[in-house]
C-alpha cells in the first residue's frame, strides 16, 4: 500500500511505442514488497524493486508507465528550470519557513574551526520559545519507524492547527499564523566551503523540522480525534508524508517551506490513513469532511516542490 504522493496509478494510458525509453536507475530495497516507480527532481526516475527481483522485467514495467512518467516530467519541469538557474553554490541570506511564519536571516562568519555549524542567535518573540523546543527535541532522527511504512501521504495545518497554543505545546510553537517572526541564524566555521555551509543548514533544518512538525501533527491529531503510533521527520525526496498500516507517520522536513494550509492538508491526509489505509472513496470522504479545501490543497501540493530551495535538497548522488 504504497502511498507516495506520486505513486503511479495502477493502470496508465497506453504508451506511445515509438518514444525513446526514459532514463532510470534501479534500486533494490529489502523493505520493498513490490516494484514502485519514483520520480524526483534530484534523482530523476528511480525504480525500486524488492530484493532478488529479476532485473530483466524492469524495462517492461517502465514501458507500461510511460504516460505517468511523461506527466511527472511535465510537472517537474518548472522546478528543474528554477534549480538549473540557481548558481550551483548559492547560499541563502534569508530562510522563510512559511508553514510556521518564521523568517531567519542568515549570517556567515569565518572562524578558525574546520567544521561548519548553524546556530540560532538573537531570536525575538516567538522564536525564543521555539528555540527552547528545538533544544529539547531529539535531533532529526525522530522516533523509530520500521519502514514497513509504505503508505504515505501529505498534509498541512490549518490556521488553528498550525498555531497550537502554548498550553498544548509546552516549549511552544506559538508564532501566530500570518505573522512573521524573525531570528538570526549564524553559520560559522570554514564558511568558504559552500557545500559545508549547505550541509550545516540542512542539519539545522532537520532539527527545526522535528521540533516544529511533531507538535503540529500532535495538535492536528488531538483536534481530529485520531491517533498515530509514532512520527519521524525525514528528508524524503519523493513524498511529503506517509503512514504505515501500523499508524507510523513520516513527514518530510521540506513541509516547513509550504503554506500552513497545505501542511494542514498533509497532516489530515496522513492521519486519515490511520483509520483508512488506502485511497478509497471512503478515505477521500473522510479527508474532505475534515478538510473541506482538500481537493484544491492537493493540487497545490503537487506544485509545491518549487518552494523548496536548492540548498535544502541533498546533493545528487
Ligand atoms: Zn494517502
Amino acid at each position: 500500500m504504497t502511498d507516495s504522493a506520486q505513486a503511479p496509478p495502477p493502470t496508465s494510458a497506453p504508451a506511445s511505442r515509438s518514444a525513446v525509453p526514459p532514463a532510470y536507475t534501479v534500486r533494490e530495497s529489502s523493505r520493498a514488497r513490490r516494484v514502485t516507480l519514483r520520480m524526483s527532481v534530484e534523482r530523476g526516475l528511480e525504480v525500486v524493486v524488492p530484493r532478488g527481483f529479476r532485473r530483466t522485467k524492469v524495462p517492461g514495467i517502465v514501458r507500461e508507465k510511460t504516460a505517468w512518467i511523461a506527466r511527472m516530467e511535465e510537472r517537474m519541469a518548472p522546478e528543474r528550470a528554477r534549480l538549473a538557474a540557481e548558481p550551483p553554490h548559492s547560499l541563502p541570506e534569508r530562510i522563510d519557513l512559511r508553514a510556521v511564519g518564521e523568517r531567519w536571516l542568515v549570517e556567515y562568519r569565518e572562524t578558525a574551526s574546520s567544521r561548519v555549524t548553524a546556530r540560532e542567535h538573537g531570536a525575538r518573540g516567538g522564536l525564543d520559545r521555539a528555540q527552547v523546543a528545538a533544544g529539547s527535541a531529539n535531533g532529526g532522527a525522530g522516533h523509530a519507524v520500521g519502514a514497513a511504512a509504505g503508505a504515505g501521504v501529505t498534509l498541512a495545518l490549518s490556521g488553528s492547527a498550525a498555531a497550537p497554543t502554548g498550553a498544548t505545546t509546552p516549549g511552544g510553537v506559538t508564532a501566530p499564523v500570518g505573522a512573521v517572526t524573525t531570528g538570526l541564524l549564524r553559520v560559522s566555521g570554514a564558511v568558504g566551503d559552500p557545500e559545508a555551509c549547505r550541509a550545516a543548514l540542512r542539519r539545522w533544518l532537520a532539527r527545526r523540522a522535528t521540533a516544529l512538525l511533531v507538535p503540529l501533527l500532535e495538535a492536528a491529531a488531538r483536534e481530529e480525534g485520531l491517533t498515530f503510533s509514532s512520527v519521524a521527520v525525514r528528508g524524503q525526496r519523493t513524498r511529503w508524508g506517509s503512514c504505515s498500516r501500523r499508524g507510523a507517520i513520516n513527514l518530510n522536513r521540506h513541509l516547513l517551506f509550504l503554506s500552513p494550509e497545505v501542511v494542514r492538508y498533509v497532516l489530515v491526509h496522513e492521519l486519515c490513513h490511520t483509520v483508512k489505509p488506502d485511497h478509497s472513496r471512503r478515505f477521500w470522504e473522510e479527508v474532505v469532511r475534515r478538510e473541506p479545501g482538500a481537493v484544491r490543497l492537493r493540487t497545490e501540493l503537487r506544485a509545491a516542490g518549487r518552494h523548496v530551495p536548492g540548498w535544502a535538497r541533498a546533493p545528487r548522488g
